[in-house]
This record gives C-alpha cells, sequence and structure tokens, in this order.
C-alpha cells in the first residue's frame, strides 16, 4: 500500500493539541519536505513545538487564515477543535459546535488550491447513543452512525463535518478522509485543567495519591462503564495509512481491547504500585455505558489493528504524567480534586 509522497508538503492543523503534536513529530521523522504546524494556541502552550517545522499561530475558524495555512499545502490533516473529554464535551455543547467553523474553512481553502488529500478526525461520538446503552456492548460498526443520534453537541458537529467531507469528494472532488477515532491517549497530551480525558485523569489522580501518600481517588460514575483506548502512535499510523488509500468512507481507528473504568484504573494501580481507595461519584459526567470499536472494515480493508496494549500505553502515560506532577511541583493543587 502506497505511504504519503514525503517529497511533498502537509500542513497539520491543531499541532499545538495533543495528537497533532505527535503528527509533525512523525512527519518531521518521515521526511516530508515542508511540514507545517497551525495552532490558534500561543506556542508556549504547545504540547511540543518542533524547531524544523514551520509553526503558525493562526485561528482557523477564520477563512482568511484558513487561506494562508494551506496555500502551497499537498496534504491538510485537521486535527484542530475545541473539544475535550467528557467533563469538556458536556459542558461546552455550543463551543464544540462551533470548531464546524474551522473544518468548513478549512475544507473551502483546500478545495481552492487543490490539495492532493485532506484528513478529518472525527470520533465514536457520531455514534447513535441508543447503541451505546449497555456496558456489554456490542462493537460499533461504521454503519451504526445512521440513523443519526450522536453525543450532543461535540457529536453532531462531527457528523455534520464527515458528512461535508464526503460532499465535497462529491461534488468538488476534494480527496476527503475520514477517521473516527476512539478515545486516544498517550503523554504529551492534556492531564489536568478539565479538558482532560479518562486515562490522564486516571494516571494523574493515582499519581497524586502516590504522591501525597493519600490513596483516595475519585472515579466518575460506577467505574463499570465500558470503553476502549488507543495509544497515540497507534493512531497517528492509522492516520496516515487512511489518508494515503484510496478508502474515502468513514472508518473507525480504535483499539477493541474493552476495559471497564474499574479495570483500568486496576492497571494504572499496578503500574504505580499502590492500591487507592474509590469513590464514585455518581453525578459527574459519564458519557455512554458502553462503547466499542468494531474493527472489521479496517482489518478487512488494510489488515491493520493498533498494536499497543494498554497496559504497554498505559505505562508510557502514567510516567509521563508522574514526572510532569513531579517537575510542575504541582501536587498540592492536583491532589485535592
Ligand atoms: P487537542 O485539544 O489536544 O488538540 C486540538 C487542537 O486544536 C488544540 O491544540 C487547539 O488549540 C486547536 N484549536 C482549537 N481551535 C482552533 C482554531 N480555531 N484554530 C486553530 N487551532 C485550534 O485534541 P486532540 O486529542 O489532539 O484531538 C485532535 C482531533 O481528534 C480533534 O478533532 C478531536 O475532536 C479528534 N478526536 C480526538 C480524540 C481523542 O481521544 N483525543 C477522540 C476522537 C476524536
Amino acid at each position: 500500500m502506497a505511504d504519503l509522497d514525503p517529497r511533498r508538503s502537509i500542513l497539520i492543523a491543531g499541532g499545538g493539541g495533543f495528537i497533532g503534536g505527535w503528527m509533525v513529530a512523525e512527519a518531521l521523522r518521515q521526511g516530508f519536505a515542508y511540514v507545517r504546524s497551525v495552532d490558534i494556541k500561543p506556542t508556549e502552550e504547545w504540547y511540543q513545538v518542533h524547531a524544523d517545522a514551520d509553526n503558525l499561530v493562526l485561528d482557523l475558524g477564520n477563512p482568511d487564515s484558513c487561506r494562508r495555512a494551506v496555500r502551497g499545502i499537498d496534504y491538510v490533516i485537521n486535527l484542530a477543535a475545541d473539544m475535550g473529554g467528557m467533563g469538556f464535551i458536556e459542558a461546552h455543547r455550543a463551543r464544540c459546535m462551533i470548531s464546524v467553523l474551522i473544518n468548513t474553512n478549512l475544507l473551502c481553502a483546500a478545495k481552492d488550491v487543490g490539495v492532493s488529500r485532506y484528513f478529518y478526525a472525527s470520533s465514536a461520538c457520531v455514534y447513535n447513543i441508543d447503541k451505546q446503552r449497555d456496558a456489554d456492548v456490542t462493537p460499533l460498526k461504521e454503519a451504526d452512525a445512521y440513523p443519526a443520534m450522536p453525543e450532543d453537541g461535540y457529536g453532531w458537529e462531527k457528523l455534520f463535518s464527515e458528512r461535508m467531507c464526503r460532499h465535497f469528494l462529491e461534488d468538488f472532488g476534494v480527496q476527503t478522509r475520514v477517521a473516527r477515532y476512539h478515545n486516544v491517549y498517550g503523554p504529551l497530551g492534556t492531564w489536568d485543567g478539565g479538558r482532560e480525558k479518562a486515562p490522564a485523569a486516571i494516571c494523574r489522580k493515582i499519581a497524586a495519591a502516590k504522591l501525597s501518600g493519600n490513596h483516595a481517588i475519585e472515579i466518575w460514575g460506577d467505574g463499570e462503564q465500558t470503553r476502549t483506548f488507543m495509544y497515540i502512535d497507534d493512531c497517528v499510523h492509522g492516520t496516515l495509512m487512511l489518508t494515503a488509500s484510496d478508502f474515502a468512507e468513514p472508518l473507525n481507528i480504535g483499539s477493541a481491547e474493552l476495559v471497564t473504568i474499574n479495570q483500568m484504573v486496576d492497571v494504572v494501580e499496578s503500574v504505580a504500585g499502590i492500591k487507592v481507595k474509590r469513590n464514585y461519584n455518581l453525578d459527574a459526567p459519564k458519557g455512554v455505558r458502553g462503547r466499542s470499536s468494531d474493527n472489521a472494515l479496517i482489518q478487512r480493508t488494510f489488515g491493520w489493528e493498533p498494536k499497543i496494549s494498554l497496559r504497554t500505553g498505559l505505562e508510557k502515560t502514567y510516567r509521563w504524567i508522574y514526572d510532569q506532577m513531579v517537575a510542575a511541583s504541582r501536587l498540592p493543587e492536583v491532589a485535592k480534586t
């Protein structure tokens, strides 16, 4: 299967974010002729700033900024969105929906310059919530997004943007590719402040317990909700593989290794070498009851599935978050949560 041609230029939109930072690193490692990384945040707040990339601070909700961002670009990887974990997206539905401006303006600009590929990062949050009410899940296959009843706010924006990509391909010939990511995690991503997702939040809470000696943590819900989690390296490789391919339908990129939140806590406890008392907050945001990725289509089409186990990925993530907390001396602040 052909890869993207590294003699060409690539834009990573949202390059100051978690997945974007790793995507820029991989594009540079693969030796792309020109790598442009764009984010709305000041570079001091980017998770990774790669000196060999052209790093620009632009608001991609703005059409002029999008035109600037795609100038001279062959491949667009759109990872820019105003988003976070369940706590953030349930409390900021309108802000999540405003991300529609990013994909809309970037797609229009990409059409005008005639890019070769345009990748859009969609989400498992597009899936019909009625198919996710049981912790004993039936894995979600791509067709389960319809009839549409996605996660309110964030999921609707993702589903709309997916369809916009589809119609830009059908009507304008823009070679759009769409992945539905399922819970991506790893180092150099959000781990506190309210946008963090479950793996980072659990690593942070257990690291705080270890550092403080107060071996008790809060868990959102009863901990029996099920999910799958994909390590960042698998996400980056799956994304570039899909972008290079001829496959133009939305595709799950996620792990099929299903765990309850309690089981994930077991793994992080074992990595940290402590046991914690679990206080369940049944009023906290919980998201759907059960969700797993059906990987039949990606296996059939690409012979691909994620390689990195949850245990291996959580070891790397926990170590990084633990080191961040020690380095930043943030313990008194985070131990309270
Ligand atoms: P992230 O929040 O770390 O990165 C997103 C980046 O987009 C941020 O750095 C943010 O500053 C930037 N951004 C926001 N608004 C912008 C604007 N107007 N102009 C320019 N940049 C802007 O998130 P992430 O985890 O790296 O996610 C990347 C993409 O993948 C997003 O589209 C997200 O919805 C999608 N996704 C992520 C996950 C996951 O588990 N991380 C799961 C499903 C889908």
